[in-house]
């Protein structure tokens, strides 16, 4: 915060770290449930979670005491051996997705990595191996699925291509919610179809009436390979486990990270258990991805995820939010529309939302961008209703400082 009454622009880059983020002028030095303190002992109220990351809030006793107790015992031994954690992980994550197979690495981009080589070499192996056409998948206009070339190359924003090419080939892209559009692009190469349920980056936007259980149909009828990235929507955020179940289909992979292990990295992909031998021994790794410290800090984040119900929490609070921003946005001309799912909410603006975002920071309400014209709400899923009732006062001081 620079002065009260000022929205902060971003500063300059610290030295000696690449001027990559836009940072805001603050460090936070402590964090509990929905809060965020400052060096000069501010409280923040946190509708962004790091991302989508803490869903349980910050400094949860649970994974605060599974980190200390698994640091003390054993933090990192090579996928070369079992590792009982990640092992229980993976039958607790086939509990709750009905994905039997989970392979672990540590972010996003990596866990979507793993599932486009995963499609690539299922494609690769139904055509009996060897040459052949190359594999392609589908994936949508407006999608986001990580800074790494593949996940790159799979993301439909071409601004964040720019200047990283040559890309790997091999993804096509369709507009969201085209199911016709989708059907056309479908050829004898393609081997998956790539979505995230709820889009994110590109703006919180919601999947149509039918859309996602029509890629299920598309992709039964072809063979294909349906691969939901829930790096984003799942762990609860949308008022299920996942994204996908809220709508009632099931996807052959699903990809998750950011909430995983509530601050923690790590990513997973998870998959039907008919797609294990697709990766045999040697053709995917990652040296530090479901390392015992990881996997009990998601076994404790999962654990309590359950135990509260917080799935449930998420559509009841979102509803409640929902609600409350919609009644902001009748109130200003500058708001359209509210759209998502769950604890996944934007507030879409008529214009550029980084002015509203600065002046919620000037109120010491944390939120971000998306998609450009959209004010995102990512809070934790332990966030009471009059937490949420405090951020959106704080919202519509900040939407008049913006003058809308
Ligand atoms: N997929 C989706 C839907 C995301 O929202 C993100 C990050 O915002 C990613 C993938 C990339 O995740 P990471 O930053 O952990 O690589």
């Amino acid at each position: 915060m620079t002065s009260e009454g000022s929205p902060a622009k971003a500063t300059g880059a610290p030295p000696h770290l690449f001027p990559n983020y836009r940072r805001l002028p603050v460090a936070f030095v402590r964090g509990q449930g929905a809060w965020l303190y400052d060096e000069a002992g501010r409280a923040w109220l946190d509708c962004t979670s790091g991302i989508g990351v803490t869903v349980l809030g910050h400094a949860h006793p649970a994974v605060t005491e599974a980190i200390g107790r698994q640091a003390a015992e054993l933090l990192h031994c090579s996928n070369l051996y079992r590792i009982p954690q990640q092992e229980e992980l993976a039958r607790r994550l086939a509990g709750l997705t009905g994905l039997d197979c989970a392979f672990f690495c540590n972010s996003g981009a990596e866990a979507n990595e793993a599932a486009i080589k995963l499609a690539r070499r299922y494609g690769w192996l139904r055509r009996g191996g060897g040459a052949g056409a190359a594999p392609e998948i589908i994936a949508f206009t407006g999608s986001f699925h990580g800074r790494t070339l593949g996940a790159l190359a799979a993301t439909g924003q071409p601004h964040y291509h720019e200047g990283f090419g040559p890309l790997p080939a091999g993804f096509r892209h369709v507009p969201f919610n085209d199911l016709e559009a989708v059907e056309a692009a479908i050829t004898p190469a393609t081997c998956a179809i790539l979505v995230e349920p709820v889009q994110g980056e590109g703006g919180v936007v919601p999947p149509a009436p039918g859309f996602l259980a029509g890629l299920r149909e598309l992709c039964d009828r072809h063979g294909l390979l349906l691969i939901a990235d829930e790096v984003q929507t799942g762990c609860g955020r949308t008022g299920t486990f996942l994204a996908m179940q809220g709508e009632g289909v099931r996807a052959d992979v699903v990809t998750l990270a950011k909430a995983l292990a509530n601050g923690v990295p790590i990513g997973a992909m998870l998959a039907d258990g008919r797609l294990a031998e697709v990766l045999g021994p040697g053709t995917h790794a990652s040296t530090f991805g479901g390392n015992p410290l990881a996997a009990a800090a998601a076994l404790a984040t999962l654990e309590v995820l359950e135990r509260e119900d917080l799935p449930a929490r998420a559509a009841t609070l979102g509803a409640h939010l929902r609600q409350r921003l919609e009644a902001v946005a009748r109130r200003h001309p500058g708001c359209q529309e509210v759209r998502g799912r769950g604890l996944m909410l934007g507030l879409v603006l008529d214009g550029p939302a980084q002015p509203v975002v600065e002046a919620c920071f000037a109120e010491g309400l944390l939120v971000t961008v998306a998609g450009g014209r959209v004010v995102r709400f990512l809070p934790p899923l332990t966030i009471t209703a009059a937490e949420l009732d405090e951020a959106v006062a704080r919202l519509e001081r900040a939407l008049a400082r913006a003058g809308l």
